[in-house]
């Protein structure tokens, strides 16, 4: 671990993307306390050797995020860093979508947004602080296949644009990173696994995204929490309101056909 005594909140912290932010950022030095519905097996040891603190939170609910912020403010009054991951998808058309899954989805990617970044900012005035939002390719170009998901994504990162100008004055960046496709989360796995051919589903995903489909590969969830530390550190100190697509190129507009370079 390198010499850094800042601490980290990073929500939907047990799986995928959010997994290896944590891990990460604990690596980098950073005490880190991941928030999440439930830990998986596999991972305490690990966030065990790295001294990652693990609280159970849905961060749905206001008091739950209170619980974790205060938490990981215990030591010193500080949070340094808060990285919203945690986050659902909703692969259906509008007339479809039953209020309460729209609750659900709003609710899980932005709601929590807003709550962890209002209780966590008083925590952040002394020092200043980074706040990192996980928004999506979706968030900056919407989707057919799932408009309540690419909804929730474009309001974070309105949301991350809105707080980065109000809370400039605190020395307390805001950013988001957009990703996609990342192979290798809970997320991916259970869409490809529900689709009617999941591997042709699989290899859809790849194509949209040039780079992706250049390296017939999808992002590694270890590409996004690269650019998360970078935000979340000091080297991005003059960053602030930015949505940085890490998606091989999705959001750029219509991608090459198959047979043409
Ligand atoms: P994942 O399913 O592996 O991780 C999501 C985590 O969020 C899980 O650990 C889950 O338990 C947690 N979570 C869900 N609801 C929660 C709640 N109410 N309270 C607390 N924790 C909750 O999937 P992932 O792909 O790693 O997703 C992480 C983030 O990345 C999400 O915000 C997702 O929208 C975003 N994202 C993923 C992709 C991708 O291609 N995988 C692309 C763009 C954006």
């Amino acid at each position: 671990m390198g010499a850094n005594s800042k601490s980290a909140v990073v929500t939907g912290g047990a799986s995928g993307i959010g997994q290896a932010t944590a891990i990460l950022l604990a690596q980098n030095g950073y005490r880190v306390w991941v928030g999440d519905l439930q830990m998986r097996d596999e991972t305490g040891s690990l966030f065990d050797e790295l001294g990652i603190q693990f609280r159970r939170c849905d961060v749905r609910y206001e008091e739950q995020v209170v619980d974790l912020i205060a938490n990981a403010a215990r030591p010193n009054g500080h949070v340094d860093v808060l990285v919203n991951n945690a986050g659902v998808g909703l692969v259906k058309p509008i007339t479809e979508v039953a209020a309460a899954e729209w609750d659900l989805c709003l609710d899980t990617n932005l709601k929590a947004a807003f709550l962890t970044s209002k209780h966590a900012i008083p925590h952040m005035l002394p020092q200043g602080g980074s706040i990192v939002n996980v928004a999506s390719n979706a968030g900056l170009l919407p989707r057919a296949h799932d408009p309540v998901y690419s909804i929730s994504k474009a309001a974070l990162v309105a949301l991350t644009k809105s707080l980065a100008l109000c809370h400039s004055v605190d020395k307390i960046r805001v950013n988001c990173v957009c990703p996609g496709p990342v192979g290798d989360t809970g997320m991916i796995n259970a869409d490809i696994a529900a689709a009617e051919d999941p591997a042709a589903f699989r290899q859809a995903l790849i194509d949209a995204s040039p780079l992706a489909r250049a390296s017939q590969r999808m992002i590694s969830p270890q590409e996004i929490a690269e650019t998360v530390l970078y935000l979340a550190s000091e080297s991005s100190q003059m960053i602030t309101g930015t949505a940085i697509a890490i998606d091989g190129g999705k959001s750029l507009g219509v991608p090459p056909i198959a047979t043409a370079r």
